[in-house]
């Protein structure tokens, strides 16, 4: 029987905990997400931190930027944060307008502050073995659902569909830390599907909806769907033809409700962690 790896079951049971802990401490973690710009998915995605920050307990700060803002003067608002002690945690929501050097903004965030753990201090740290002040939330919130549902990592070949630094590469490097052998493929990848006829767990973070089809996988083969896509008529797909995939998978996350509610959860987990660390 195929396993449903419930991210939002999971995930609500970690806020729930989040929350009790938040209480018993009196703490009052605060979180900053700059949002620059009227993207329609990203004002979605910003108002539910928003709300589920508030209902564990975390003060949301949310700083909404025009489209036209300059480089130099986002930098001077993460500047601001970054000096801010009532600021324990900063979040840039991507994508950022394309005049904009994301990756300049990205590091201009404290490490200590970095909730996304984006900052090269913080990847650095993760790539190196030591102790990142934060660790990305969407692969972060992945291994928690794995370890939920006890799915084993080491000794397994996984295979990663997507090379970003938010998603694809953290998680090829978690997985690695973890004993998997990890292959990363991605939109230059010859052949994919000898790749993931071969994988024990896939982990697919594209944005191409229904990439991965049910020939593509053994029986069996643990499938995790990152991809988020809006079809035109409206509708939101994943990276997996879930219907005809979930037949042969030996788990598989929902999509929606896998990993994406388990990525504001990490997000919020990060939060509290970065003020733990700066208030003990
Ligand atoms: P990205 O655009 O930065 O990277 C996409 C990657 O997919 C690239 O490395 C590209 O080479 C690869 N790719 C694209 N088409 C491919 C194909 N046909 N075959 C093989 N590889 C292909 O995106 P990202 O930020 O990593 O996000 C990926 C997807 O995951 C998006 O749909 C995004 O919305 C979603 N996402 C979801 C969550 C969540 O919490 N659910 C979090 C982050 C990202």
């Amino acid at each position: 029987m195929t396993i449903l790896l419930d991210g939002k079951t999971l995930s609500t049971k970690i806020l729930i905990d989040l929350a009790g802990r938040i209480s018993a401490q009196n703490a009052k973690p605060k979180l900053a997400v700059i949002m620059v710009g009227d993207n329609p998915a990203s004002q979605i995605y910003v108002k539910l931190k928003e709300k589920r920050a508030k209902a564990v307990g975390i003060e949301p700060l949310v700083l909404p930027l025009d489209k036209n803002i300059s480089q130099n003067a986002l930098l001077e608002h993460i500047d601001i944060l970054n000096e801010d002690p009532a600021i324990n945690a900063i979040l840039v929501q991507m994508p950022l307008p394309e005049h904009i050097d994301a990756e300049q903004i990205v590091s201009r965030i404290s490490p200590f502050k970095d909730v996304d753990g984006f900052n090269p201090i913080n990847v650095g740290n993760l790539v190196s073995g030591s102790t990142p002040y934060a660790v990305p939330c969407t692969p972060l919130g992945i291994i928690k659902l794995l370890n939920e549902y006890k799915i084993t990592i080491a000794e397994k070949n996984a295979v990663i569909i997507g090379r970003s630094n938010i998603v694809g590469k953290p998680m090829a490097q978690m997985l690695l830390d973890r004993n998997a052998t990890v292959t990363i493929c991605h939109s230059k990848t010859k052949n994919l599907k000898s790749f993931t006829q071969n994988a024990d767990i896939i982990v697919s973070a594209t944005g191409s909806p229904k990439l991965i089809t049910a020939d593509m996988i053994k029986q069996n083969a643990v499938i995790i769907d990152v991809g988020v896509s809006k079809l035109e008529n409206g509708k939101i797909c994943g990276d997996v033809d879930f219907e005809n995939v979930s037949y042969l998978a030996g788990a598989i996350t929902p999509n929606p409700g896998g990993v994406g509610p388990m990525t504001i959860a990490m997000l919020l987990e990060n939060t509290f962690r970065l003020y733990s660390q700066q208030t003990k």
